[in-house]
């Protein structure tokens, strides 16, 4: 896939890679915060499986490492505990950075240029399919969500969860159809307004 510069106006976007990414974030990132301890990574139950820990991660944000951070698997590999967070003695709002990061992956297409092309692929699918739900339905609909993200990415493995599935459904643990939230009108006009909001 060829890459799309972030910003082709600017000489020199990575001086200002920090600077962006907490911009980008809801909130306060506390990003510059950062003192490098590591708690994030001795915290995160998937460290293992990233190919930077979140502490790597923030400090090639600071050091204006773009192309390297962005195709980094580490955001897409975080599942949102919330651990790290509840650690990080400098109170960094890391999940939130996350996310930021997972959005700029895609708008950039670094995501999809990267070693671990793969995970990230398809973890930004699988993000890709919750959006649309919530656009739908108002809420997550994991019924078509887990069956449309397993048939496209792992068909093999999909026949091994209908059991889970039918277990969940029988405790009315899942919806086989969709339920579409009350008011779903206001909040497609919210998620709209802040779509355009994010892409102006
Ligand atoms: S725990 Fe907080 S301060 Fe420590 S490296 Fe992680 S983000 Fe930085
Ligand atoms: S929120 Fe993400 S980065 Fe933090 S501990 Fe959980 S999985 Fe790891």
């Amino acid at each position: 896939m060829k890459v799309q510069p972030v910003n082709p106006q600017d000489p020199n976007p990575n001086l200002r890679f920090l600077e962006e990414v907490s911009a980008k974030t809801a909130g306060v990132s506390r990003l510059e915060m950062c003192i490098q301890c590591g708690t994030c990574g001795g915290s995160c139950p998937c460290s293992a499986d990233m190919d930077h820990t979140p502490r790597m991660l923030f400090a090639m944000i600071r050091a204006g490492f773009r192309e390297q951070a962005l195709r980094s698997n580490t955001p897409w590999i975080c599942v949102s505990c919330y651990h790290c967070v509840v650690r990080c003695p400098q109170d960094v709002h890391i999940t939130d950075v996350m996310y930021t990061l997972k959005s700029m992956a895609v708008r950039s297409g670094y995501y999809a240029d990267s070693p671990s092309w793969k995970i990230n692929k398809t973890a930004a699918d699988f993000s890709g399919s919750f959006i649309k739900n919530v656009n739908e339905y108002g809420r997550s609909w994991e019924a078509g969500l887990a069956t449309v993200h397993s048939l496209k990415h792992f068909p093999l493995r999909a026949p091994n969860m209908a059991p889970m599935g039918l277990g969940m459904w029988s405790k009315k643990r899942l919806n086989i159809t969709p339920k579409r939230i009350k008011g779903i009108e206001q909040l497609q006009a919210i998620l709209k307004r802040a779509n355009e909001l994010e892409v102006s």
